[in-house]
């Protein structure tokens, strides 16, 4: 599939909007409600898109929330996904809470390699702060269980706020020099109405210009083809990677290859546009493979050259908060 001249390869698919986490970037600061239940997509819903997304050139999947490791039954859907053949790449984001050692194994033993962890402190009465939870030691604990039981690369996630996490980027960082981690630092997005204030954006410039004061020059990291949107760098002589994710201050919008699938059963285009196609209902209703095909193929002439959010923002045009799209 294209969009543009982008080939389309790469279908996020969030199984649910639903968290044991609140993280104060992610979740909206005003009371919200949950999806009813028979209004999410069941599992053999998500497999039969998915099969037809792969027919249409999907190859590589992520599953995504909310929280997956929340949903019921989890593990037997990602077993019947991980069967479908086309499938060449199934990775997971987790904020890793309730993945222990024994659950690594068994995605391990699904086959799959690829984890990304969400972490945005070393403190865990920080941790709490901003997660609303007090799981700190489990989290670090399912990342390092997940390296030693050779999941590759470990990726973690952080997004960096003024006043909340910014004494850490060095420290988040200096993870790097003896792990093989990823250490990805997001810009934050101003998604829903969170507690965030626009004061705590920091652009990755700042981040950066951090970790060089402390390291030394970034080394930059050689891309391959099949790289998502982080810009890679290393400190000199590490082990791991530093990425960098922009959607704020550079964005990467004409190398997006993805389609994302929300738990509601709409196909969304983009992250940061509001324009969803549902899929859920005309499967609901009967629709054939090929007339979900289409909606498939139809939804991909509205992704957009760019995502625009900052206009959006401009106008007060709020974005659909993260837990209700997946990230
Ligand atoms: N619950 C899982 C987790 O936390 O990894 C998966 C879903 S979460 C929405 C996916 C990623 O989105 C996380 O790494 C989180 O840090 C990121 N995220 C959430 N809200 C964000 C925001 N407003 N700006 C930037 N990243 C955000
Ligand atoms: Fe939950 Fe992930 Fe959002 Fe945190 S970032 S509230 S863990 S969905």
């Amino acid at each position: 599939m294209i969009a543009g001249n982008r080939p389309i390869n790469y279908l996020r698919i969030s199984v649910t909007d639903r968290c044991n986490f609140k993280c104060l970037y992610c979740v909206p600061s005003t009371p919200f409600s949950v999806i009813e239940h028979d209004k999410i997509a069941r599992y053999e819903e998500i497999l039969r898109i998915t099969r037809l997304a792969c027919e249409l050139g999907i190859t590589k999947v992520r599953i995504t929330g909310g929280e997956p490791f929340v949903r019921k039954d989890i593990f037997s859907f990602l077993e019947r996904l991980c069967a479908i053949e086309s499938l060449k790449d199934i990775s997971i984001t987790t904020n890793g809470s309730l993945l222990t050692r024994e659950k690594i194994k068994k995605l391990i033993a699904l086959g799959i390699k690829r984890l990304n962890f969400s972490l945005d402190t070393l403190d865990p009465v920080k941790f709490a702060r901003i997660t609303g939870r007090d799981r700190f030691q489990q989290v670090r604990d399912a990342i390092f269980s997940a390296h030693d039981l050779g999941i590759s690369p470990v990726k973690i996630n952080t997004v960096i706020l003024r006043g909340i996490n910014d004494d850490e980027i060095e420290d988040l960082t200096a993870l790097t020099i003896n792990h093989p981690f990823h250490i990805r630092f997001i810009e934050y997005m101003p998604m829903g109405d969170s507690a965030v204030e626009k004061q705590q954006q920091i652009l990755t410039r700042e981040v950066q210009d951090k970790i060089e004061s402390r390291f030394g020059k970034l080394v930059p990291f050689k891309r391959n083809a099949n790289d998502g949107p982080a810009k890679k760098y290393q400190i000199e002589n590490a082990r791991g990677i530093v990425g960098f994710i922009t959607p704020i201050s550079s964005h990467f919008c004409s190398e997006c290859n993805r389609l994302r699938l929300t738990s509601r059963g709409t196909l969304r285009p983009c992250l940061l546009n509001n324009y969803e196609e549902d899929i859920l209902n005309p499967l609901r209703n009967g629709a054939s493979d090929d007339e979900l095909k289409q909606i498939i193929i139809n939804t991909l002439t509205k992704k957009p050259s760019f995502h625009g959010l900052t206009d959006q923002v401009k106008k007060g045009i709020p974005i659909s908060h993260m837990t209700s799209i997946g990230g």
